[in-house]
């Protein structure tokens, strides 16, 4: 029997990529369900070439132009809700969540719930959520292996002892484009340049947030709820070339890493076949062509977001909440031309002081503060 697997987010560059690793491992796993927000033209011609048994669209305005691009008849489940009904309707072995941002979330917990493995790429349900996810899992037999490059690093480095003989773990991040540029340079920087990663290839989201360095202290808050570690024990270590993904420090000093060309379709497919391991079309690291590998500490100045990540670590509570929307909403201003690029920390950090700050969240609590936290960014423009 072939394994089944659901994708949340299949247009994205993640659900992209887990194709391109599905085709490759044709005999022992098929896709069982695809799902995506709006890209209608995209997700139906996926669905025409993989035959899944169901697809789900959120945008209820584009499901009808999805539904007569289909060749063939899956189910079809449309509205605020469909990632949740084909995550409750089709059963499978693996829901890869590769939503970006906090639409994703519910279906994650309930593919949670329902005990499936998850490899999870919306680093989103860990920010928001962290510990409402992680009791979740814990209570459900839940699975969830990390597809974020630096998080299956330290998943697979944390193999080589035992968990109470970590003594740090060292996320690597590449410093994105503006890592050698004066801070009076980046006052000026353009959209443009923002969409410009030296190393990775991303969707233009989180490729702003490697910018920003926000994608790092999202990935600390992450790193904080996926691997239980208090946020003393996560630091972050600029590392240009992106070729250490990231490190784990044992109480002995021993350091373990993970190596890899930066494709996102290694810790991908890693998170698939769990603990196997299979060819992949990835490029290979080539020792005989690589000259040097640079480590230097992050710039705190004119990275402030990076300090945000630590403090949303800490308190935890409602504080993910709110740094994750204030940043999505700020991005959001930013693209369109409204606010600075310096704006986005700036504003994000904003919306974390003055929020009514919960300790011990519900769901509803958590998503009445993203709420929040949008309107404060939108407010800011005019204050
Ligand atoms: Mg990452």
């Amino acid at each position: 029997m072939k394994k089944r697997v659901i994708i949340l987010g299949s247009t994205g560059s993640v659900g992209q990529n887990t194709l391109d690793v599905l085709e490759g491992m044709a005999d022992e796993w098929e896709l069982a369900g695809l799902a995506a927000f709006s890209s209608h033209g995209a997700l139906a011609q996926q669905a025409n070439r993989f035959k899944p048994e169901a697809v789900a669209m959120t945008n209820e305005q584009c499901a009808s132009a999805l539904d007569d691009a289909l060749h063939s008849c899956p189910r079809l489940f449309t509205g605020e809700n469909a990632l949740v009904e084909l995550v409750e309707a089709v059963d499978c072995d693996c829901v890869v969540s590769a939503v970006v941002g906090a639409g994703g979330l519910a279906a994650t917990i309930r593919a949670a719930e329902l005990g499936r493995r998850i490899a999870l790429a919306n680093k989103e349900a860990l920010v928001i959520a962290g510990s409402l996810f992680v009791e979740v899992v814990r209570r459900s037999d839940a699975e969830v292996i990390p597809v974020d490059s630096e998080h299956s690093a330290i998943f697979q480095a944390l193999h080589a002892g035992r968990r109470e003989d970590v003594s740090k773990v060292y996320l690597t991040a590449s410093g994105g484009p503006f890592r050698t540029w004066s801070a009076e340079a980046m006052g000026r920087i353009t959209l443009e340049d923002a969409l410009c990663h030296p190393t990775w290839s991303m969707g233009p989201k989180i490729t702003i947030d490697s910018a920003t360095m926000m994608n790092k202290a999202l990935e600390i808050v992450e790193a904080r709820w996926l691997f239980d570690l208090h946020p003393d024990r996560i630091e972050v270590v600029v590392h240009p070339e992106s070729i250490v993904h990231s490190l784990v420090e044992f109480r002995d000093g021993s350091v373990l890493a993970q190596l890899g060309t930066p494709d996102m379709r290694t810790p991908i497919q890693y998170a698939l076949t769990y603990p196997k391991r299979f060819e992949c079309p990835s490029d290979r690291l080539d020792f005989s062509k690589m000259t040097q590998l640079n480590f230097q500490p992050p710039d705190l100045d004119r990275f402030p977001a990076l300090g945000l990540g630590h403090e949303v670590a800490l308190r935890g509570g409602t504080a993910g909440a709110v740094l994750n929307a204030a940043n999505e909403a700020a991005v959001e201003m930013f693209r369109d031309g409204e606010i600075d690029f310096l704006d986005i920390a700036r504003y994000s950090e904003r919306a974390l002081t003055h929020h009514e700050f919960n300790g011990s969240p519900t769901l509803d609590d958590l998503l009445a503060a993203d709420r929040w936290a949008r309107d404060e960014v939108k407010r800011c423009t005019t204050c």
